[in-house]
């Protein structure tokens, strides 16, 4: 059991240096909060779908950082533009303008087709921003009575961590234990748009969505989901939000995942990929006349839009639309697909596959999704579980044929360890 007190002058010192793996691990124990249960492996450099661990083992990274490094470690472009915008200034406020601002939101704007954009940091605040922006749209705007405002989202749904966003969570790991809780959301279960057209009423401002729901493991809904709700949302004049913090900036093969349904969102969040895996930028993109519901000093964040973030942010852009990784994605999705098809009834139970993108069900009589990550953590594969027995894979968008053959080998090395008992 480890004794509860301060670091010692020496464990403080030493944690400078060279430390062995099982060192790092037992010093992240003892001094860091127990939010997070990492696989037992201690990172110290990264190459595009590649990381190494403190001990020189390669590993390929099949999580990326859930999505935030859709780009590859040290994006050679990405870290470019990073260290001239270093050089040259990284924060000034909103209180000024700054000339990495305009090029960044003039991008963003362009890419997504909307007018307006909102930067801030993190996912949980594009959504934070997103629920404000809604409900003063909905008092302003529709019309609905102060105070009244509804806004319906999903079952199964992960949109962050703060108070009111785990308001709406029903994962009790999520929201249990820390009410109270935000007014105002309807939980209607994902993928049936029958429910959300019972759910919106006359004082309902927007029905929040994940295109795909990815921490749920990577749920694809229904072909007609997104198009009804838009629909519904059109004709009882409600924004349709998209939560596009995973979804979106690849991962799918598109910009927005929303464009596999050709639907077009009313309000569009972006984070994670956004910062290019430097520094978190998020964004919430609209029409102005959405957005332009904040006036100045009715909401803004220190560190949002800061010049570095839009130096980085600018050249994300500029890699969606000249960089080969949209292909790349599109080339690599039906090879995914197949492969993991193939596990279906070979210790996998179902699976589902969107661009590099895949949710699968492991059969909970062979291992728990922990177990499988561990397995596969020994063989040189970073993969990330979700919900007991689900794993999710979802390789930097920069990995080639061969390494992610590789990957899936390896997988399909553990399967088959698991089905013979090993
Ligand atoms: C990760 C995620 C968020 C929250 O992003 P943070 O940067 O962790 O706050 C919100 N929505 C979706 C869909 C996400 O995947």
């Amino acid at each position: 059991m480890n004794r509860t007190r301060p670091p010692t002058p020496a464990e403080t010192d030493g944690a400078g240096g060279n430390l062995p793996a099982d060192r790092h691990i037992a010093l992240a124990e003892r001094y860091s909060a127990h939010n997070y249960h990492p696989l037992p492996v201690v990172l110290a450099e990264g190459d595009g779908a590649w990381v190494t661990d403190v001990e020189g083992r390669r590993y390929l990274d099949c999580l990326a950082g859930y999505s935030a490094m859709n780009f590859g470690h040290r994006n050679p472009e990405l870290l470019a533009a990073a260290h001239r915008q270093l050089d040259r200034l990284t924060l000034t406020s909103r209180a000024f303008h700054h000339d990495r601002f305009a090029p960044f939101v003039t991008a963003l704007a362009g890419l997504v087709g909307k007018d307006r954009v909102l930067p801030v940091n993190t996912g949980a605040e594009a959504v934070e921003t997103a629920i404000k922006v809604a409900r003063k749209w909905g008092y302003e705007v529709k019309g609905v009575p102060d105070g009244r405002a509804r806004i319906v989202v999903a079952g199964g749904n992960f949109h962050g961590r703060t108070t009111t966003i785990v308001s709406f969570s029903t994962d009790p790991d999520a929201y249990g234990g820390f009410g109270p809780y935000t007014p105002g959301f309807c939980v209607v279960p994902y993928g049936d748009a029958g429910a959300v057209a019972d759910a919106v009423d006359a004082d309902t401002v927007a029905v929040l969505v994940e295109p795909v729901q990815g921490e749920a493991g990577v749920i694809v809904p229904p072909p007609d989901y997104l198009p009804r709700v838009r629909e519904i949302c059109t004709r009882e004049n409600v924004l349709l939000v998209a939560d596009e913090v995973q979804s979106g900036l690849g991962r799918t093969g598109t910009v927005r995942a929303c464009e596999h349904s050709g639907v077009d969102a009313d309000v569009y969040l972006f984070g994670k990929a956004l910062g290019g895996g430097l520094l978190p930028v998020s964004a919430v993109v609209a029409d102005a006349a959405v957005l332009d519901v904040i006036r100045p000093g009715q909401h803004g964040s220190t560190f949002g839009g800061n010049a570095l973030a839009c130096a980085v942010g600018e050249t994300v852009v500029r890699l969606l639309r000249e960089g080969p990784y949209l292909d790349n994605v599109r080339r690599l999705a039906p090879v995914l697909r197949a492969r993991v098809e193939e596990f279906v009834g070979g210790g996998v139970v179902a699976a589902r596959c969107v661009g590099l993108w895949a949710g699968l069900d492991v059969d909970p009589a062979l291992a728990t999704g922990r177990q499988l990550c561990e397995r596969l953590l020994a063989r040189g594969v970073l993969v990330k579980d979700t919900h007991g027995s689900t794993i999710r894979l979802s390789p930097p968008l920069v990995i080639g044929e061969e390494d992610l053959h590789r990957a899936l080998d390896r997988l399909a090395e553990v399967l088959a360890d698991l089905r013979a008992g090993r």
